[in-house]
């Protein structure tokens, strides 16, 4: 008797696809070296290892050619500035956005 359950799992399965999303490389902060490239492993539901169906769409990563090491976006890029530096209201001293003209907390003309 042919165990069908076997079967489909040779015939089909879930299989991990590698897309390279940026061919530029980026640096390492691991092994140092521009041998990073951003890229994002796909799962495809396969067929006879054809895959056929995308079932799940993975999340953008940047990952060492060489020591394959998954490297954050941020660990290598100098740290993004934080938008709309904070300053406080000088009326009330919340803290606010600097592009606010008006004081959301007192009203009052910043
Ligand atoms: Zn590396
Ligand atoms: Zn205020």
């Amino acid at each position: 008797m042919i165990n069908l359950d076997a079967f489909f799992f040779v015939i089909a399965g879930i299989s991990p696809k590698v897309k390279v999303l940026d061919e530029k490389p980026r640096r390492c902060p691991v092994c140092g070296l521009h041998q990073a490239y951003y890229k994002r492993v796909d799962h495809y539901l396969s067929v006879f290892f054809i895959p056929i169906l995308k079932v799940k769409t993975g999340e953008p990563v940047i990952i060492c050619a060489r020591c394959e090491r998954t490297v954050s976006e941020s660990g290598s890029a100098p740290a993004a500035p934080v938008q709309g530096e904070a300053r406080g209201c000088r009326f009330c001293s919340k803290d606010l956005p600097s592009d606010y003209t008006f004081c959301p907390h007192c009203g009052r003309r910043l």
